[in-house]
């Protein structure tokens, strides 16, 4: 055997898995296809659940240093009327409503964060990696599977006990695993861009029209991280009519953007997003195990894809490190993350849908019901409680039939809105035995 775990893909699922197992003395081999990253943004957004496992891992100082802290979202809605702009609503969803240490979401640029968990892992001597270094699939060799990896050196296979597919949304360890695989698609696409920011501008912010949207996240060293809706082949007649049709839907909704937005200077710069939401059958089979977008990806509207591989890699790690430490290596173990981890990523997978069906349709109407919907969740205490905590990651309480009541305006959004003690509140945050249910075999 040539490693305890061979993990396929360098990511943030991958590298936070990676550091894990290193730091719990499992051999593992990490391999990674690209020299360097390929595109230019991907997620950035940490929420605090992941800040939690952060600092398990000992990096969470690094994260402060070199990340943004956003304890709140606020969301402007505008009606339109050819160019002039008539303010109809302003909400602030807070983290600061939960208890916890960790009640805020950071910014911190994605390549980054994956330089901060390689400096970590590269710390451990069972850390081991290859890079460029191309996962090919698996061969039988005397009834075991050996991985096929393909190097500038030519093909080399690797034996693992255990294998972990971390390849992102293309998994061939996934492929290799044959599970089902269900997808869903949207009626709309992004554009994303990062470039300075003006000084007015210091919390995640989403300004919307009846037909437009912008999400803009300040990210460190006075940039922001800016995510346009735009309807499927907008993106073709924009680039055609040049980069001055991209600076005014900006201006257009924050007129503080003029100057700002303009010092993008190619459209190299601005990179298209198709959303994709997809869940896998099952995460576990044999000695083959899929985190992170490998076993689901979500839409991107909730900020969740990121938090997700590295919740996943939580527990996955704290799982083979119980394994080895206790020498129960059968694959039969692994059915344990799975059942942590499927219910959870699925939740989050509806709420990114939930999310994006709000700013689904271009209509005036769905505006108003989007609106009411956001005013009595911010409004309600019990309900503006429930959403920060089903997006921190620190736990979940789905929303009740009367509190769907209530955000829609059937039942007054003041109805049982006392603020939530921290007693009611812990009862409904992930506990240990929950995170890790088999420490207690
Ligand atoms: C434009 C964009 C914006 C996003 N914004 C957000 C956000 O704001 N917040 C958020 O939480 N999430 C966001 N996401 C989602 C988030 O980036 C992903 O959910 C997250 O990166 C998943 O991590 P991962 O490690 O599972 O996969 P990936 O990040 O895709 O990493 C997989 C790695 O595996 C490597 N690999 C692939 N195939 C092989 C192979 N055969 N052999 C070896 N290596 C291989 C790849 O090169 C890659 O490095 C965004 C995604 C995109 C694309």
């Amino acid at each position: 055997m040539d490693y305890q775990v061979m993990i396929v893909g360098g990511g943030i699922a991958g590298l936070t898995l990676a550091v894990k197992l290193a730091s719990c003395k499992v051999k593992v081999l990490m391999v990674e296809k690209d020299e360097k990253s390929g595109l230019i943004y991907k997620g950035e957004l940490l929420q605090p659940k992941s800040l939690a496992i952060l600092k398990k891992l000992g990096v969470y100082e690094q994260i402060k240093e070199n990340g943004k802290m956003l304890p709140s979202i606020e969301m402007t809605e505008f009606y339109q009327d050819g160019d002039s702009l008539e303010l109809i609503g302003e909400n602030e969803f807070r983290y600061d409503i939960i208890r916890s240490e960790f009640n805020t979401s950071v910014m911190l640029p994605h390549e980054k964060l994956k330089e901060i968990l390689f400096r970590k892992a590269k710390q451990y001597p069972d850390f081991h990696h290859m890079r460029p270094a191309k996962f090919t699939g698996f061969t039988n060799k005397d009834g075991r599977r050996v991985a096929n990896v393909s190097t500038k050196d030519g093909e080399t296979s690797i034996e693992a006990l255990f294998y972990i597919g971390a390849e992102g949304r293309v998994s061939p360890v996934r492929n290799e695993m044959d599970v089902q695989i269900k997808k869903y698609s949207y009626n709309h696409h992004f554009l994303t861009v990062s470039f300075p920011r003006p000084p007015t501008l210091k919390s995640s912010s989403i300004i919307t029209t009846q037909e437009r949207f912008l999400g803009l996240f300040p990210l460190p060293d006075g940039e922001v991280r800016s995510v346009l809706l735009i309807k499927p082949g907008e993106y073709k007649s924009m680039r055609k009519q040049g980069l001055e049709s991209f600076y005014q839907a900006y201006i257009e909704l924050m007129p503080e953007m003029e100057g700002y937005v303009n010092q993008i200077s190619s459209w190299k710069q601005i990179q298209l997003m198709i959303p994709v939401r997809h869940n896998v059958s099952s995460y576990v089979k044999d000695n083959c195990v899929l985190v992170g977008d490998a076993a689901h990806s979500v839409h991107p509207m909730a900020g969740e894809g990121m938090n997700l591989a590295i919740q996943d890699s939580d527990v996955l790690g704290e799982l083979l490190c119980w394994m080895f430490e206790t020498d129960r290596t059968d694959p039969s173990h692994l059915k344990w993350f799975e059942q942590v981890r499927k219910p959870r990523a699925e939740f989050v997978s509806r709420l990114s849908h939930q999310a994006a069906l709000l700013y689904s349709f271009p209509s005036l109407s769905w505006q108003k019901l989007r609106m009411k919907g956001i005013h009595n969740t911010e409004r309600n205490n019990r309900l503006h409680f429930k959403q920060m905590l089903n997006t921190s990651g620190l736990g979940i309480w789905k929303f009740s039939i009367v509190d769907r009541m209530k955000q829609i305006g059937l039942v007054p959004h003041s109805f049982g809105s006392r603020s939530i003690p921290e007693s009611e509140q812990t009862k409904h945050f992930f506990t240990e035995q929950e995170d890790y249910p088999w420490l207690k075999q």
